[in-house]
């Protein structure tokens, strides 16, 4: 079977690895001349958002035989709002290294492929490769070809500045700001590389880009942060539904197939798992719908749960920041396995239905 793989990140690399696993030697298409991340930066997988897994390492090797070393555990959230300040310890996650080096997450998920053959610097498309190959795995970590084959329904847009910044920090500690008058219904987050270096970076919703250096100059000042800026860039983050999620021999995978959370932009655990539940559809000839139905409820619930959280003003994220240290709520949110993502957008109080028109099954 010939499989060609658009995109080495992290969906496009677990796709492939499941591949080897079942004897196939896929071939992926990297448009740069490197794996991992042209910006460095630390991310993180928190325990609350993917409930009931308790531990994202611990199941990517259990379930998938993939290895991730986090750089650290998150034992700290730092909540703040305009007026309020709130911290919880407990054990809430892990913090990965996103670069180039081997301790990142794509290189190590790399280091884990055998035969795998690799062409850098190749632009791919879909329509090209299919000629070629029995299946695409499109992997490329956008929407630009699920849009085009009517696939895609847009759900937020943000634009991200993000940093390097030297200064003094809690490595286990990840900090969280959100605050409508510097990030609109976005939100802030430093997470630490180790006690000398972290990564800044702030979300703002529906602006241009030439917007976000404005906001990203408010939310410095607002919060009295001055660290030293070793590293800057820019982005674009979109989220959106996908469906279907596969069309003939054609699969979308990773933030290509919705894998992205609505509601922080966080997407590796989807898109990790998606990519290996792409290479175990074409191999075993699984509905792949069905092996990631579990993954598109999350983010559709999370989607409700971000509408809710929009339209929240200040005055009530103060409250909402506030209430997270209250003893009862602080043990239901993170010292149990109530399933926030379910009922988040109902506590909030607002109820939308999700369209989730698009195109019909294959
Ligand atoms: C600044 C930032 C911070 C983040 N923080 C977190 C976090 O804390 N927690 C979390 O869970 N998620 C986080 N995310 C999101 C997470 O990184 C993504 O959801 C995840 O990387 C998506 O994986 P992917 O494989 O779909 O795409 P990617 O990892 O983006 O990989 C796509 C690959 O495809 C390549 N490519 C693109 N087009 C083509 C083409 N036409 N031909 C060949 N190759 C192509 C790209 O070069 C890239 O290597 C963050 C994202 C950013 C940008």
């Amino acid at each position: 079977m010939n499989i060609a793989i658009i995109g080495g990140g992290i969906a496009g690399l677990s796709c492939a690895h499941e591949l080897e696993r079942h004897g196939i030697v896929p071939t992926i298409y990297e448009r740069n001349g490197f794996i991992g991340e042209q910006y460095e930066h630390v991310s993180a997988i928190l325990e609350i958002l993917h409930r009931p897994i308790k531990d994202a390492p611990k199941y990517f090797y259990d379930k998938f035989n993939i290895k991730i070393e986090p750089i650290n555990t998150v034992n700290s959230l730092v909540h703040y709002s305009p007026h309020i300040t709130t911290t919880i310890k407990g054990n809430f996650g892990y913090f990965f290294h996103r670069g180039k080096n081997e301790t990142a997450f794509k290189p190590q998920l790399l280091s884990q492929l055998k035969k795998t053959k690799i062409i850098f610097n190749e632009n791919a498309d879909y329509k090209v490769l299919l000629k070629k190959y029995d299946y695409v795995v499109i992997a490329n970590g956008s929407s630009n070809f699920t849009e085009e084959l009517g696939c895609y329904q847009h759900w937020v847009n943000t634009y991200v500045r993000g940093a390097v910044v030297s200064g003094r920090f809690d490595p286990n500690a990840l900090l969280m700001w959100i605050n409508k008058d510097y990030c609109k219904n976005g939100y802030a987050y430093l997470t630490p590389f180790n006690e000398k270096k972290a990564s800044l970076i702030l979300v703002v919703t529906d602006i241009v880009e030439k917007q976000i250096d404005e906001f990203w100059e408010l939310f410095l000042y607002t919060e009295n942060l001055d660290y030293k800026i070793i590293e800057e860039y820019k982005l674009e983050h979109k989220t959106g539904f996908v469906y279907p999620h596969r069309l003939n021999n054609l699969y979308f995978s990773g933030n290509a197939g919705g894998g992205i959370d609505p509601f922080l932009g966080f997407g590796q655990m989807n898109s990790l798992m998606q990519g290996v539940f792409a290479a175990k559809s074409i191999v075993l000839g699984k509905d792949y719908e069905k092996l990631i139905k579990k993954l598109e409820k999350n983010n559709k619930k999370l989607h409700e749960f971000r509408k809710a959280f929009n339209q929240l003003t200040n005055w009530q994220y103060d409250l909402l920041v506030r209430s997270i240290d209250l003893p009862g709520i602080k043990q239901l949110l993170y010292f149990t396995q109530l399933n926030v993502v379910n009922v988040g957008g109902s506590l909030l109080g607002l109820k939308n239905k999700i369209s989730t028109k698009g195109r019909k099954k294959n």
